[in-house]
Protein backbone atom coordinates (compact mmCIF):
# COMPACT_ATOMS: atom_id res chain seq x y z
CA UNK A 1 0.00 0.00 0.00
CA UNK A 2 1.43 3.54 -0.81
CA UNK A 3 0.83 6.85 1.09
CA UNK A 4 -2.12 9.31 0.33
CA UNK A 5 -3.21 9.39 -2.88
CA UNK A 6 -3.00 13.43 -3.95
CA UNK A 7 -6.66 12.90 -5.99
CA UNK A 8 -8.53 9.46 -6.22
CA UNK A 9 -11.24 8.58 -8.66
CA UNK A 10 -13.13 4.98 -7.72
CA UNK A 11 -15.39 3.98 -10.54
CA UNK A 12 -18.18 1.03 -10.38
CA UNK A 13 -19.82 -0.47 -13.15
CA UNK A 14 -22.60 -3.58 -12.37
CA UNK A 15 -21.79 -6.68 -14.35
CA UNK A 16 -24.20 -7.02 -17.16
CA UNK A 17 -26.35 -5.69 -15.03
CA UNK A 18 -30.02 -5.97 -17.35
CA UNK A 19 -29.21 -9.80 -18.02
CA UNK A 20 -28.06 -10.30 -14.57
CA UNK A 21 -31.28 -8.69 -12.87
CA UNK A 22 -33.61 -11.28 -15.08
CA UNK A 23 -31.55 -14.12 -13.11
CA UNK A 24 -32.62 -12.31 -10.17
CA UNK A 25 -35.78 -12.01 -11.05
CA UNK A 26 -36.07 -15.80 -12.13
CA UNK A 27 -32.94 -18.12 -10.82
CA UNK A 28 -33.37 -20.87 -12.85
CA UNK A 29 -32.31 -19.08 -15.63
CA UNK A 30 -28.35 -18.84 -13.68
CA UNK A 31 -25.71 -20.31 -15.92
CA UNK A 32 -27.95 -19.98 -18.90
CA UNK A 33 -27.12 -18.13 -22.08
CA UNK A 34 -29.34 -15.39 -20.94
CA UNK A 35 -30.11 -11.50 -23.16
CA UNK A 36 -32.32 -9.06 -22.61
CA UNK A 37 -33.99 -7.86 -25.77
CA UNK A 38 -37.18 -7.72 -28.35
CA UNK A 39 -37.74 -11.05 -30.61
CA UNK A 40 -37.14 -11.68 -33.74
CA UNK A 41 -37.26 -10.38 -37.07
CA UNK A 42 -36.82 -6.55 -35.32
CA UNK A 43 -35.93 -7.30 -31.92
CA UNK A 44 -32.50 -6.30 -31.18
CA UNK A 45 -29.89 -7.85 -27.78
CA UNK A 46 -30.30 -4.65 -25.15
CA UNK A 47 -27.56 -6.42 -22.97
CA UNK A 48 -26.44 -9.83 -23.01
CA UNK A 49 -24.58 -12.06 -20.15
CA UNK A 50 -21.29 -13.27 -19.72
CA UNK A 51 -22.70 -17.12 -21.05
CA UNK A 52 -23.54 -15.72 -23.88
CA UNK A 53 -20.70 -13.69 -25.04
CA UNK A 54 -19.07 -16.75 -25.19
CA UNK A 55 -20.93 -17.00 -28.15
CA UNK A 56 -19.83 -13.53 -29.88
CA UNK A 57 -23.34 -12.32 -29.24
CA UNK A 58 -22.93 -8.26 -28.48
CA UNK A 59 -25.70 -5.81 -27.39
CA UNK A 60 -27.60 -3.61 -30.12
CA UNK A 61 -26.82 -7.09 -32.35
CA UNK A 62 -29.98 -8.04 -33.64
CA UNK A 63 -31.79 -11.31 -31.85
CA UNK A 64 -32.35 -12.92 -35.09
CA UNK A 65 -28.37 -12.69 -35.78
CA UNK A 66 -27.79 -13.23 -31.62
CA UNK A 67 -29.75 -16.70 -32.10
CA UNK A 68 -27.94 -17.85 -35.13
CA UNK A 69 -24.44 -17.44 -32.99
CA UNK A 70 -26.94 -19.05 -30.06
CA UNK A 71 -29.41 -21.09 -30.64
CA UNK A 72 -29.92 -22.16 -27.14
CA UNK A 73 -30.09 -18.61 -26.45
CA UNK A 74 -32.92 -17.40 -23.73
CA UNK A 75 -34.03 -14.21 -24.77
CA UNK A 76 -35.96 -12.23 -21.59
CA UNK A 77 -37.72 -8.97 -22.19
CA UNK A 78 -36.68 -5.54 -20.51
CA UNK A 79 -37.81 -4.55 -17.18
CA UNK A 80 -37.36 -1.40 -16.67
CA UNK A 81 -39.13 -1.65 -13.52
CA UNK A 82 -36.92 -3.50 -11.75
CA UNK A 83 -34.04 -1.68 -13.23
CA UNK A 84 -34.96 1.30 -11.53
CA UNK A 85 -35.58 -0.85 -8.14
CA UNK A 86 -31.98 -1.90 -8.80
CA UNK A 87 -30.89 1.62 -9.53
CA UNK A 88 -32.27 2.98 -6.33
CA UNK A 89 -31.04 0.08 -4.20
CA UNK A 90 -27.47 1.01 -5.56
CA UNK A 91 -27.59 4.59 -5.37
CA UNK A 92 -28.81 4.28 -1.52
CA UNK A 93 -25.26 2.18 -0.97
CA UNK A 94 -23.19 4.84 -2.95
CA UNK A 95 -24.61 7.90 -0.57
CA UNK A 96 -23.63 5.84 2.13
CA UNK A 97 -20.22 5.57 1.20
CA UNK A 98 -19.78 8.62 -0.97
CA UNK A 99 -20.51 12.36 -0.22
CA UNK A 100 -21.51 12.54 -3.67
CA UNK A 101 -22.03 9.75 -6.64
CA UNK A 102 -21.67 10.68 -10.42
CA UNK A 103 -23.86 8.36 -12.26
CA UNK A 104 -23.14 7.98 -15.66
CA UNK A 105 -25.43 5.24 -16.34
CA UNK A 106 -28.22 3.54 -14.71
CA UNK A 107 -25.54 1.08 -13.24
CA UNK A 108 -22.08 2.94 -14.02
CA UNK A 109 -20.79 5.69 -11.22
CA UNK A 110 -18.08 7.94 -10.28
CA UNK A 111 -17.32 9.09 -6.94
CA UNK A 112 -14.11 11.45 -5.82
CA UNK A 113 -12.44 9.28 -2.88
CA UNK A 114 -9.54 11.62 -2.04
CA UNK A 115 -10.97 12.76 1.34
CA UNK A 116 -12.28 9.05 1.54
CA UNK A 117 -8.74 8.00 2.20
CA UNK A 118 -8.22 9.24 6.17
CA UNK A 119 -11.11 6.63 6.78
CA UNK A 120 -10.24 4.01 3.87
CA UNK A 121 -6.26 4.63 3.58
CA UNK A 122 -6.44 1.20 1.47
CA UNK A 123 -8.30 1.89 -2.42
CA UNK A 124 -8.36 -2.28 -2.47
CA UNK A 125 -10.33 -1.99 1.35
CA UNK A 126 -13.03 0.19 0.09
CA UNK A 127 -13.31 -1.16 -2.82
CA UNK A 128 -14.19 -4.47 -1.45
CA UNK A 129 -16.08 -2.85 1.07
CA UNK A 130 -18.48 -1.16 -1.15
CA UNK A 131 -18.24 -4.65 -3.62
CA UNK A 132 -19.46 -6.11 -1.36
CA UNK A 133 -22.30 -4.43 0.20
CA UNK A 134 -23.63 -4.56 -3.62
CA UNK A 135 -23.41 -8.13 -3.98
CA UNK A 136 -25.43 -8.00 -0.28
CA UNK A 137 -28.23 -5.83 -0.62
CA UNK A 138 -29.03 -6.20 -4.62
CA UNK A 139 -27.45 -9.77 -5.40
CA UNK A 140 -25.47 -8.31 -8.39
CA UNK A 141 -21.97 -8.22 -8.88
CA UNK A 142 -20.07 -5.36 -10.26
CA UNK A 143 -16.28 -3.96 -11.27
CA UNK A 144 -14.75 -1.61 -9.36
CA UNK A 145 -11.97 0.68 -10.28
CA UNK A 146 -9.42 2.81 -8.15
CA UNK A 147 -6.43 5.68 -10.18
CA UNK A 148 -5.90 9.17 -10.10
CA UNK A 149 -8.28 9.96 -12.59
CA UNK A 150 -11.85 8.97 -14.63
CA UNK A 151 -10.55 7.34 -17.72
CA UNK A 152 -7.58 5.34 -16.36
CA UNK A 153 -10.54 4.11 -13.55
CA UNK A 154 -12.83 3.43 -16.58
CA UNK A 155 -9.89 1.76 -18.88
CA UNK A 156 -9.19 -0.63 -15.79
CA UNK A 157 -12.50 -1.52 -14.52
CA UNK A 158 -13.25 -2.62 -18.55
CA UNK A 159 -9.83 -4.82 -18.63
CA UNK A 160 -11.34 -6.22 -15.25
CA UNK A 161 -14.71 -7.06 -15.66
CA UNK A 162 -16.50 -9.04 -14.42
CA UNK A 163 -16.84 -9.01 -10.60
CA UNK A 164 -13.20 -7.50 -10.70
CA UNK A 165 -10.99 -4.91 -8.33
CA UNK A 166 -8.13 -2.83 -10.11
CA UNK A 167 -6.21 -0.69 -7.68
CA UNK A 168 -3.89 1.62 -10.63
CA UNK A 169 -0.99 3.42 -8.03
CA UNK A 170 -0.73 6.82 -8.74
CA UNK A 171 2.42 7.01 -10.98
CA UNK A 172 1.94 3.62 -12.85
CA UNK A 173 -1.15 5.37 -15.02
CA UNK A 174 1.39 5.35 -18.25
CA UNK A 175 2.63 0.97 -17.22
CA UNK A 176 -0.83 0.54 -17.03
CA UNK A 177 -2.29 2.17 -20.28
CA UNK A 178 0.71 1.25 -22.86
CA UNK A 179 0.37 -2.11 -23.62
CA UNK A 180 -3.50 -1.62 -24.05
CA UNK A 181 -5.34 -1.66 -27.70
CA UNK A 182 -5.87 2.36 -28.40
CA UNK A 183 -9.58 1.53 -28.88
CA UNK A 184 -9.54 1.23 -24.79
CA UNK A 185 -9.24 4.92 -25.28
CA UNK A 186 -12.82 6.76 -24.65
CA UNK A 187 -13.77 9.22 -27.59
CA UNK A 188 -11.18 6.66 -30.09
CA UNK A 189 -13.92 5.43 -32.40
CA UNK A 190 -13.48 2.49 -34.69
CA UNK A 191 -12.53 4.98 -37.97
CA UNK A 192 -10.00 6.59 -36.09
CA UNK A 193 -8.74 3.29 -34.57
CA UNK A 194 -8.82 1.71 -38.04
CA UNK A 195 -6.77 4.94 -39.80
CA UNK A 196 -4.68 4.83 -36.78
CA UNK A 197 -3.77 1.00 -36.68
CA UNK A 198 -2.93 1.57 -40.39
CA UNK A 199 -0.10 3.56 -39.80
CA UNK A 200 1.13 0.30 -37.52
CA UNK A 201 0.11 1.74 -34.11
CA UNK A 202 -1.60 -0.35 -32.30
CA UNK A 203 -1.18 0.25 -28.39
CA UNK A 204 -1.88 3.76 -25.69
CA UNK A 205 1.86 3.59 -25.70
CA UNK A 206 2.56 3.53 -29.25
CA UNK A 207 0.84 7.73 -29.25
CA UNK A 208 3.91 8.75 -27.23
CA UNK A 209 6.23 7.62 -29.62
CA UNK A 210 8.25 10.55 -30.70
CA UNK A 211 9.14 9.42 -34.37
CA UNK A 212 5.20 8.67 -34.70
CA UNK A 213 4.51 11.64 -33.92
CA UNK A 214 4.23 13.48 -37.38
CA UNK A 215 2.14 10.88 -38.69
CA UNK A 216 -0.50 10.95 -35.30
CA UNK A 217 -0.60 14.72 -35.87
CA UNK A 218 -1.33 14.85 -39.52
CA UNK A 219 -4.34 11.61 -38.60
CA UNK A 220 -5.80 13.59 -35.39
CA UNK A 221 -4.56 16.92 -36.13
CA UNK A 222 -5.73 18.75 -32.56
CA UNK A 223 -7.70 15.93 -31.21
CA UNK A 224 -3.34 13.92 -31.08
CA UNK A 225 -2.74 16.35 -27.91
CA UNK A 226 -5.64 15.06 -25.67
CA UNK A 227 -4.95 11.56 -26.59
CA UNK A 228 -1.51 11.95 -25.06
CA UNK A 229 -2.26 13.63 -22.22
CA UNK A 230 -4.53 10.68 -21.40
CA UNK A 231 -1.88 8.30 -22.71
CA UNK A 232 0.17 9.60 -19.88
CA UNK A 233 -2.31 9.04 -17.59
CA UNK A 234 -3.08 13.08 -17.02
CA UNK A 235 -6.80 13.58 -16.54
CA UNK A 236 -8.38 16.02 -14.33
CA UNK A 237 -12.07 15.58 -14.94
CA UNK A 238 -14.16 16.38 -11.89
CA UNK A 239 -16.46 14.28 -10.93
CA UNK A 240 -19.96 16.18 -11.03
CA UNK A 241 -22.23 15.03 -8.96
CA UNK A 242 -26.26 14.42 -9.72
CA UNK A 243 -28.06 17.20 -9.70
CA UNK A 244 -29.66 16.72 -6.78
CA UNK A 245 -26.65 16.54 -4.79
CA UNK A 246 -25.44 19.79 -6.84
CA UNK A 247 -27.72 22.75 -5.03
CA UNK A 248 -30.11 22.63 -2.03
CA UNK A 249 -32.67 25.46 -1.51
CA UNK A 250 -35.60 26.68 0.73
CA UNK A 251 -38.12 29.17 -0.46
CA UNK A 252 -40.96 30.55 0.92
CA UNK A 253 -44.34 32.34 -0.35
CA UNK A 254 -45.24 35.28 2.36
CA UNK A 255 -49.16 35.74 3.13
CA UNK A 256 -48.62 39.39 2.53
CA UNK A 257 -46.08 41.08 0.60
CA UNK A 258 -43.03 42.85 2.23
CA UNK A 259 -40.12 44.33 2.17
CA UNK A 260 -39.12 45.10 5.32
CA UNK A 261 -35.27 43.41 6.14
CA UNK A 262 -36.01 43.06 9.79
CA UNK A 263 -38.65 40.09 8.57
CA UNK A 264 -36.71 38.91 5.78
CA UNK A 265 -33.54 38.33 7.24
CA UNK A 266 -34.56 36.11 9.96
CA UNK A 267 -36.48 33.98 7.18
CA UNK A 268 -32.95 33.63 5.10
CA UNK A 269 -30.97 33.01 8.44
CA UNK A 270 -33.32 30.25 8.85
CA UNK A 271 -33.08 28.58 5.62
CA UNK A 272 -29.40 29.25 6.03
CA UNK A 273 -29.35 27.11 9.47
CA UNK A 274 -31.38 24.09 7.92
CA UNK A 275 -29.49 24.26 4.58
CA UNK A 276 -26.14 24.13 6.22
CA UNK A 277 -27.19 21.31 9.03
CA UNK A 278 -28.16 19.74 6.14
CA UNK A 279 -24.48 20.24 4.07
CA UNK A 280 -22.51 19.19 7.74
CA UNK A 281 -24.58 15.84 7.91
CA UNK A 282 -23.78 14.86 4.41
CA UNK A 283 -20.05 16.01 4.83
CA UNK A 284 -20.65 18.46 2.02
CA UNK A 285 -19.51 22.61 1.72
CA UNK A 286 -21.27 24.91 -0.84
CA UNK A 287 -19.09 27.17 -3.20
CA UNK A 288 -21.84 29.80 -3.85
CA UNK A 289 -25.54 30.74 -3.13
CA UNK A 290 -28.14 32.46 -4.72
CA UNK A 291 -31.15 34.86 -2.72
CA UNK A 292 -33.61 34.57 -4.94
CA UNK A 293 -37.04 37.24 -4.48
CA UNK A 294 -39.72 37.42 -6.30
CA UNK A 295 -42.12 40.37 -6.24
CA UNK A 296 -45.82 41.63 -6.08
CA UNK A 297 -45.60 41.03 -9.88
CA UNK A 298 -43.91 38.11 -10.18
CA UNK A 299 -40.84 39.02 -11.39
CA UNK A 300 -38.10 37.29 -9.89
CA UNK A 301 -34.89 38.72 -8.99
CA UNK A 302 -31.48 36.98 -7.88
CA UNK A 303 -28.27 37.48 -6.75
CA UNK A 304 -25.62 35.17 -6.92
CA UNK A 305 -22.20 35.06 -5.29
CA UNK A 306 -19.27 32.56 -4.80
CA UNK A 307 -18.10 31.83 -1.23
CA UNK A 308 -14.37 32.94 -0.34
CA UNK A 309 -14.09 29.05 -0.03
CA UNK A 310 -16.77 26.42 0.22
CA UNK A 311 -18.14 26.65 3.55
CA UNK A 312 -21.32 24.73 5.52
CA UNK A 313 -20.74 26.76 8.66
CA UNK A 314 -23.64 29.51 8.69
CA UNK A 315 -22.17 32.19 10.80
CA UNK A 316 -19.07 32.43 8.58
CA UNK A 317 -21.73 32.34 5.20
CA UNK A 318 -24.40 34.87 6.61
CA UNK A 319 -22.48 37.86 6.12
CA UNK A 320 -22.33 37.30 2.23
CA UNK A 321 -26.00 36.22 1.79
CA UNK A 322 -27.00 39.30 4.27
CA UNK A 323 -25.37 41.64 1.88
CA UNK A 324 -26.56 40.09 -1.60
CA UNK A 325 -30.21 40.20 0.62
CA UNK A 326 -29.64 43.74 0.92
CA UNK A 327 -28.46 44.75 -2.72
CA UNK A 328 -31.60 42.65 -3.87
CA UNK A 329 -34.28 44.48 -2.29
CA UNK A 330 -35.73 47.80 -3.96
CA UNK A 331 -37.34 50.10 -1.49
CA UNK A 332 -40.14 50.14 -3.81
CA UNK A 333 -41.04 46.94 -4.55
CA UNK A 334 -42.66 44.67 -2.40
CA UNK A 335 -42.04 40.79 -1.89
CA UNK A 336 -44.52 37.70 -1.85
CA UNK A 337 -41.43 35.41 -1.95
CA UNK A 338 -37.99 35.16 -0.97
CA UNK A 339 -35.70 31.77 -1.42
CA UNK A 340 -32.21 30.33 -0.74
CA UNK A 341 -30.25 28.66 -2.60
CA UNK A 342 -26.38 26.65 -1.61
CA UNK A 343 -24.51 25.42 -5.00
CA UNK A 344 -21.60 23.96 -6.44
CA UNK A 345 -21.97 21.63 -3.55
CA UNK A 346 -18.48 19.79 -2.89
CA UNK A 347 -17.55 17.54 -0.31
CA UNK A 348 -16.06 19.28 3.00
CA UNK A 349 -12.60 20.10 3.16
CA UNK A 350 -11.61 18.24 6.24
CA UNK A 351 -10.05 21.53 8.09
CA UNK A 352 -13.17 23.80 7.86
CA UNK A 353 -12.81 24.46 11.48
CA UNK A 354 -11.10 24.39 14.56
CA UNK A 355 -11.80 21.55 16.65
CA UNK A 356 -13.12 23.27 19.40
CA UNK A 357 -15.44 24.77 16.71
CA UNK A 358 -16.33 21.30 15.22
CA UNK A 359 -17.24 20.39 18.82
CA UNK A 360 -19.84 22.55 19.18
CA UNK A 361 -20.98 22.82 16.13
CA UNK A 362 -21.67 18.56 16.47
CA UNK A 363 -23.46 19.44 19.79
CA UNK A 364 -25.75 21.82 18.02
CA UNK A 365 -26.48 19.41 14.76
CA UNK A 366 -27.75 16.72 17.25
CA UNK A 367 -29.99 19.26 18.94
CA UNK A 368 -31.27 20.47 16.21
CA UNK A 369 -32.26 16.95 15.16
CA UNK A 370 -34.02 16.55 18.01
CA UNK A 371 -35.97 19.63 18.21
CA UNK A 372 -35.55 21.60 14.54
CA UNK A 373 -33.29 24.69 13.16
CA UNK A 374 -36.09 26.97 14.40
CA UNK A 375 -35.17 25.78 18.28
CA UNK A 376 -31.49 25.66 18.36
CA UNK A 377 -29.06 28.28 17.56
CA UNK A 378 -25.55 29.31 18.15
CA UNK A 379 -26.25 32.92 18.28
CA UNK A 380 -27.64 36.33 17.58
CA UNK A 381 -30.36 36.63 15.34
CA UNK A 382 -34.11 36.56 16.84
CA UNK A 383 -36.21 34.08 15.18
CA UNK A 384 -38.61 36.25 12.42
CA UNK A 385 -42.42 36.33 13.44
CA UNK A 386 -43.50 35.45 9.47
CA UNK A 387 -43.98 31.69 9.33
CA UNK A 388 -42.83 30.52 6.19
CA UNK A 389 -45.97 28.10 4.75
CA UNK A 390 -43.83 26.04 2.79
CA UNK A 391 -40.17 24.91 3.58
CA UNK A 392 -39.44 22.14 1.43
CA UNK A 393 -36.18 20.99 0.51
CA UNK A 394 -36.39 20.95 -3.33
CA UNK A 395 -33.41 20.55 -6.51
CA UNK A 396 -32.64 23.53 -8.31
CA UNK A 397 -32.23 23.10 -12.59
MG1 LIG B 1 -22.38 -2.50 -16.65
Amino acid sequence: MSGRWPRQILFGDIDAMFASAAVLADPSLRGKPVAVGGPPPRGIVAAASYEVRRFGVRSAMPTIQAMRLCPQLVLVPPDRPLYQRLHRQLQDITDRFFPETEWTSIDEFYADTTRLQTRHPDPRELGQALKTDITRVTGLTCTIALASGKTVAKIAADAHKPDGLAVIEPGSEVAFLAPLPIRSLPGMGPKSTEAIERLGIHTIGDLLEPRLEQSLLRLLGSRLAAFQSLARGRDSDPVVADREAKSVSHETTFDEDTNDPALLEPIIHGFLETLTHDLRLEGLAAGSFTVKLKDSHFRITTRQRKFPSPANYDPDMWPDIRLALAELLQPRSRYRLVGLGLSDLVPAPEPLFDRRQRDAVAILDRLIEQHGAGVVRLGGLPQGGNNPKKRGRRTEN
